[in-house]
């Protein structure tokens, strides 16, 4: 399971806002024991998608690595993604599934007309064919 404290979560549900109607994205930091994840930190990273990004976001390699440096920088770790779905539900869709890496949580936002509507947290498999709902606390 994974849970967002009140600071990251906030960070993150308005990054969602003001990007709308176009997809934000982001790294979200904490600790990790075992399965249970703890986010204390999100931070806003730059969706690199060269094209319409309302329903499509993408990663540089170098934002994610300087997240990842940044998290231990900080005695933290990375534990995963977070996205928006302007005006579409919290699902993880093919596109995400193929972006994704096994060993980080992805959440993602529903922002519909602006709003934070809902969010989920999926734990993608390896082969990069399904991803699992993973409980969610915020
Ligand atoms: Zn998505």
């Amino acid at each position: 399971m994974i849970r967002i404290q009140n600071e990251p979560w906030d960070a993150m549900v308005a990054h969602a806002r003001s990007t709308y109607p176009n997809e934000c994205c982001g790294a979200m930091l904490g600790s990790l024991d075992g399965d249970n994840k703890v986010v204390s930190e999100a931070i806003a990273l730059k969706n690199a998608f060269e094209g319409a990004q309302a329903a499509r976001y993408e990663l540089r390699p170098e934002d994610l690595l300087a997240a990842d440096k940044a998290a231990r920088d900080r005695g933290m770790d990375l534990i995963g993604i977070y996205h928006s779905h302007p005006d579409c539900d919290a699902y993880f869709s093919k596109t995400d599934l193929q972006n994704s890496c096994p060993w980080y949580s992805f959440v993602v936002l529903s922002i519909q007309k602006g709003e934070f509507h809902h969010a989920n947290s999926w734990l993608p498999n390896f082969e990069q064919t399904e991803a699992a709902k993973e409980e969610l606390t915020y």
